[in-house]
C-alpha cells in the first residue's frame, strides 16, 4: 500500500509501464561523437557508476558511460535457471594466488549494464559508524577521510529510490524503513526461530525488493531467482532504477565497450578521455574528466594499465598504494536438516538478517564481528555445499533428493585490509591484448578466527530450530578495497572527493575506494558513495576545483 502511496512522489521514478519505457528511451537515447569533449566519461554502469551517471545527468553534465558488457533486456536475455544464468558473470581472465586464493566469477562481479547488481542478492543494510574508524575504535583496520555521518542523508535517499523493505533496524545507527518487511519463507521463519531459542535478535530484512508494486515495477513473486538477475524486475538494480533515469536526463549508455586505458595529457598532467575496444576495433572518447568505476579488480588493473610518464606505476599508484588493500568478506554458509520440509528456494534469498556480532567483543580475542542471513541456495549451489564434505556418488544424490529438509543461513566476516592483498598485473593478456589482473589474498589470523566463531554462531541458531545435522561450506563474498581513499596520499589513492591522488580530472567511484568492509553487504554504501561523490563534483564545478589535482 505504502508503493502505491508513494509512486508519484518519486518524480524521477517512469509513470508507465517500466519495460516498455525502458526500450523507448534506450531508443532515443543521446548520442555523442568521440570527438565531443564531454563533461565525464564514466567507466562502468554498475553500483557506483550507475548511480554516479545518473546524478550528474540530472545535474546538465553531458555524461558517457562506457560498460564493457552488454545493456541487459531482462525479458530477452534472463532466464529463471541456475546454469542458463552463466553470462550474466565476468568471465574473462583472471589470475588468483596468495596463501588463501579467491576463486573468482559468478559469486564475485558482473558485467554488464546494472554491474554486478544485476545478480546479486539484494540485501541493503547500512555500514555501521564504527566501521568508519575502526583503527580508533578497535586498533585494526583503517579509519575513513569521512564518517558516517558524511554519508548518512545519502543512505536514506537511496534507500528510497531502490527502495528497500525490512524491520526497524536496531543495529549500528539505529534507523526505519518506509517499506514495511516482506512476508517470510521456511528458510526465514526456520532462522526467526532459531535465533530466538539461542538469544539472538533477529530481524526481516533490509532488502531492495519491491514490496508491492513501486512505481514502474511489479511485485516480487517469490521465485527464489534473485541471483540470476530477476526478470520481474522487483528487485532492483542501477539497470532498472538510475540507469533509465540517467537516460531520461541525456546520459549515453554505451554496452559492449571495454575501455583499455585513461588517457592523459603529457603536458598537463590532466585527463583527457578513454581509449576503449568495440566490436574488436580500438576507440576513443575525449572528455573533461573520467569516474572509473569497473568493480575491485578492473578498478586497479585499469589503472595500472594507463601508465604514463608521469606515471610509470599507474595512475595514482605514486607511494605504491594501487590494487593494495583489497578485501573479501568470509562467507562461510551452514546448512542444517529438519524433518518437516522448509523448500528454502521458495523465496528470495535475502529474507532474515542479524547483526548482533557485527562490532568488536571486548571479552573475545579477535577484533570485529560478523553479520548473519539467510542465503538460500538453489539446487546448483547446494550441490556445491555437499560435494565441499566430500560427499560423491549415491550419498550426493541422496543430499540432493533430500534437498527440500535443508535450511541455510550464511555469514558476513569483517577481514581486515591487509597491504599484501593486491592486484597486480600479469603476464597473461586477454583478447584484447591487455595484461589480466592478478589477485593475491591471504587470510590473517584476527580473519580465520572471525569465520570460526561465525560457524560456531550459525550451528548454534539452526540446532536451537531442531536441525538433526548440519554442515558448513567456507567461503568469501565481496571484494572491495584496492584503490582506498585516505586522507594522506601515502595512504591511499583517492581523497575524500573520490579525486585520484596527482591525477587531474580523475576519480574513482565503486567499491575500490572502501578502506575497510564492515559485516554489512556493500551495494548500498557504494551507491551511498556515488551519490555523494556526485555532489561533490558538481560543488567543486561551481568553485572550479572538481577537475584540479590533488596531493
Ligand atoms: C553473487 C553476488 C551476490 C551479491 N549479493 C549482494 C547483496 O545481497 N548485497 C550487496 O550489497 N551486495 C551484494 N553483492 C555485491 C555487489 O553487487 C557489489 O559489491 C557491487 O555491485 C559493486 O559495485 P561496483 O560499482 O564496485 O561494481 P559493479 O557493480 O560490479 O560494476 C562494475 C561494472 O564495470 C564494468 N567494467 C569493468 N571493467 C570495465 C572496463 N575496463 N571497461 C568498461 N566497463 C568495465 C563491468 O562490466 C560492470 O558492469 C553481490 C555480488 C555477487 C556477485
Ligand atoms: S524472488 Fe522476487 S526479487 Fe527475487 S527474482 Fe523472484 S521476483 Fe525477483
Amino acid at each position: 500500500m505504502n508503493a502505491v502511496r508513494e509512486r508519484n512522489e518519486s518524480s524521477w521514478l517512469l509513470p508507465d509501464d517500466g519495460r516498455r519505457t525502458n526500450h523507448r528511451l534506450r531508443d532515443a537515447m543521446r548520442r555523442f561523437d568521440t570527438d565531443d569533449e564531454v563533461d565525464l566519461v564514466v567507466v562502468g554502469a554498475g553500483a557506483g557508476g550507475g548511480v554516479l551517471t545518473q546524478r550528474l545527468a540530472r545535474a546538465g553534465w553531458r555524461v558517457v558511460c562506457l560498460d564493457a558488457g552488454p545493456f541487459w533486456d531482462p525479458d530477452r536475455d534472463w532466464v529463471s535457471d541456475e546454469r542458463g544464468s552463466h553470462g550474466l558473470y565476468w568471465t574473462e581472465p583472471r589470475q588468483i594466488g596468495g596463501d588463501d586464493p579467491v576463486p573468482l566469477g559468478s559469486n564475485n562481479s558482473g558485467r554488464g549494464v546494472g554491474g554486478s547488481m544485476v545478480h546479486y542478492a539484494g540485501y541493503t543494510p547500512r555500514f555501521h559508524p564504527s566501521d568508519f574508524e575502526t583503527f580508533t575504535r578497535d586498533g585494526v583496520g583503517a579509519d575513513w577521510p569521512i564518517d558516517y555521518a558524511d554519508l548518512k542523508p545519502y543512505y536514506a535517499a537511496i534507500e528510497a529510490e531502490l527502495p528497500v523493505s525490512g524491520q526497524d533496524w536496531p543495529w549500528g545507527d539505529p534507523h526505519v524503513y518506509r517499506y514495511a518487511p516482506h512476508p517470510v519463507s521456511g528458510n526465514g521463519l526456520t532462522f526467526l526461530k532459531g535465533a530466538r531459542a539461542a538469544g539472538i535478535e533477529a530481524r526481516v530484512g533490509p532488502v531492495a525488493i519491491a514490496n508491492g508494486r513501486f512505481g514502474n515495477r511489479p511485485h516480487c513473486i517469490y521465485r527464489g531467482f534473485c541471483l540470476q538477475g530477476c526478470k520481474v524486475n522487483a528487485k532492483a538494480s542501477p539497470l532498472i532504477t538510475h540507469i533509465p533515469d540517467a537516460l531520461a536526463h541525456g546520459a549515453e549508455i554505451r554496452p559492449d565497450s571495454h575501455v583499455s586505458r585513461v588517457l592523459t595529457d603529457q603536458h598537463t598532467g590532466r585527463v583527457t578521455g578513454v581509449s576503449y575496444f568495440f566490436e574488436g576495433r580500438e576507440f576513443r572518447q575525449r572528455a573533461r574528466a573520467v569516474a572509473v568505476a569497473g568493480y575491485s579488480i578492473e578498478t586497479p588493473r585499469l589503472l595500472l594499465l594507463s601508465a604514463d610518464s608521469r606515471h610509470p606505476d599507474g595512475l595514482g599508484n605514486d607511494f605504491d598504494q594501487l590494487g593494495r588493500y583489497l578485501m573479501v568478506q568470509g562467507a562461510p554458509q551452514t546448512a542444517g536438516r529438519f524433518d518437516a520440509e522448509v523448500r528454502m528456494y521458495k523465496a528470495p534469498p535475502p529474507e532474515v538478517s542479524s547483526e548482533q556480532f557485527y562490532e568488536t567483543d571486548p571479552t573475545k580475542p579477535y577484533k570485529r564481528g560478523w553479520s548473519i542471513q539467510t542465503v538460500s541456495p538453489l539446487p546448483i549451489t547446494w550441490a556445491e555445499h555437499v560435494t565441499a564434505q566430500g560427499h560423491w556418488g549415491s550419498v550426493l544424490r541422496e543430499y540432493m533428493r533430500d534437498y527440500v529438509h535443508w535450511a541455510t543461513l550464511g555469514s558476513l566476516c569483517e577481514f581486515l585490509p591487509q597491504a599484501r592483498n593486491r592486484v597486480t598485473l600479469a603476464a597473461e593478456i586477454d583478447r584484447h591484448g591487455l595484461p589480466v589482473a592478478h589477485f593475491s589474498y591471504s587470510k590473517c589470523d584476527n580473519d580465520k578466527a572471525l569465520m570460526t566463531a561465525a560457524r560456531e554462531s550459525m550451528e548454534a541458531i539452526l540446532r536451537a530450530a531442531g536441525a538433526t545435522e548440519v554442515m558448513t561450506i567456507e567461503r568469501y563474498a565481496h571484494l572491495v578495497g584496492g584503490a582506498r581513499m585516505a586522507a594522506r596520499r601515502e595512504d591511499g589513492v583517492v581523497d575524500a572527493d573520490h579525486r585520484v591522488f596527482g591525477v587531474p580530472g580523475l576519480f574513482v567511484v565503486d567499491g575500490s575506494v572502501l578502506p575497510t568492509q564492515g559485516s554489512a553487504n556493500p551495494a548500498l554504501t557504494i551507491m551511498a558513495l556515488a551519490a555523494r561523490a556526485a555532489d561533490r563534483l558538481v560543488a567543486g564545478a561551481r568553485s572550479g576545483l572538481a577537475h584540479e589535482a590533488v596531493s
